[in-house]
Parts: structure tokens; sequence; C-alpha cells
């Protein structure tokens, strides 16, 4: 592969100092993990967005969570094609073979994939609908979504309404494999929704009592 190159000097500079200080503090931890594998108890599912800081919001440490990141944060719905489904090979191999206990789908505020679904159900984003655009033929999982929010007046709380069904959506496609259904049928493992408000560092949790998100 000659189109690759040697790794910026600021990153390899960065990861000089983490191997000479936080990896060096926890050198028996991170031996310990090599060596046991891994045992997340949580698989989490959230946006690729940089701003999205999934370890942050929860401390968590090398080892504790299991996360897939994609655009949106979305669930496609189950559809064993023989084609290639990264989403849902990182959710067969989570509930399969890791058995985790939680599959948490993190949403997010001011998501650009959710805006662009915005924009494209509203017609007004010609190139996502091209067939040779990834983002949109992505993005489509989420056109039940836009279709419940779409008679919300105020443009700004049915851009939010939609990542919040971003999540919900999610949740319903990840119910319709069989695997998931089953494992959450017998106790094993609980789904949750979450949206993470960006700048005000809101959280908050889908609650199926109310049908609404509350805070945290
Ligand atoms: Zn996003």
């Amino acid at each position: 592969m000659k189109h690759a190159k040697l790794l910026p000097g600021y990153l390899a500079q960065r990861y000089h100092g983490w191997k000479a200080t936080a990896y060096e503090d926890n050198k028996a931890w991170y031996r310990r993990l090599a060596s046991e594998g891994q045992h997340p108890r949580a698989m989490v599912i959230s946006c690729c967005d940089s701003r999205v800081h999934v370890t942050s919001i929860f401390g968590a440490e090398q080892g504790e969570f299991f996360i897939h990141r994609n655009i949106a944060n979305l669930i496609p719905p189950y559809a064993p094609d023989g084609d290639h489904h990264g989403t849902s090979a990182a959710i067969e191999y989570a509930v399969n073979a890791l058995k985790v206990a939680h599959v948490i789908v993190l949403g997010h505020s001011s998501c650009g994939g959710v805006a662009g679904c915005h924009d494209m159900c509203e017609g007004h984003a010609p190139e996502l609908e091209e067939a040779t655009s990834f983002v949109g033929r992505w993005m489509d999982i989420l056109r039940p979504g836009y279709e419940r929010v779409k008679d919300i007046q105020d443009e700004a709380e049915r851009r939010t309404a939609l990542e919040k069904e971003a999540v919900l959506v999610s949740l319903e496609n990840l119910m319709g494999f069989p695997f998931v259904a089953e494992a959450v049928k017998a106790g094993d493992l609980s789904i949750h929704g979450l949206w993470n408000d960006i700048g005000n560092g809101g959280l908050e949790c889908y609650d199926p009592a109310t049908n609404e998100f509350s805070a945290v």
C-alpha cells in the first residue's frame, strides 16, 4: 500500500506521552486486559460525531464498553441477506459472543446526519437522494422517524425530535434481531435509549412509561 504515510508527528508525540504516563502507571491492568480478554458489561452505539465523548460521559475505562459508532447512531433493520452489515455484525458479536447485559443507543444534539435526513425528507438535499450517496442511503433508515415528527411546526423542535427518533427507530430495529429479542425476553439483556445535549452536558433517557425522554 504505497499511499499510506507514517503517523503525523503531533500524534506520535501524544502517543509517547500516553505510553510514559497513563500506560506506565497502569501496566498491570493493561496486561490483565490482554491476557483475560474483554468482558464488557455494555455495548454503546453512538454517532461518529467527534463531540460525542462516550467514555468521558460515563467515566469508562478500557474494557468496560463495547463501542460501535456510525453516522447518526442508527441500527438498520434486521436483514440477513449475505451483504456487508457492520452495525449488525457488531450487535451480533456483542450479544451472542460477549453476552453484554445492556445495549445503549446514544443520540445527540446538532447531529449532522440527522439534519441531513431532515433536509432530505423535506426535499432540500437532492445530493443525499442520489443512489450513490452512502450517507443518504444510510439515513433512509430514519425516514419512518421523520414521518412521526413532520407535523411539529417549530423547526428546531422538529430537528431535536428527529434526533430522538434516531434513537427510537434504532431500538425498534434492534428488537427485530431474533437473538436480541430472545435475550431481552430471557432477562439477560436490557436495551436503553439516551440523548446527549452537547452544549449543556445534558443526558436524557427514554422512558417507555411516558413515551418521552427525561433527564437522567
Ligand atoms: Zn451525529
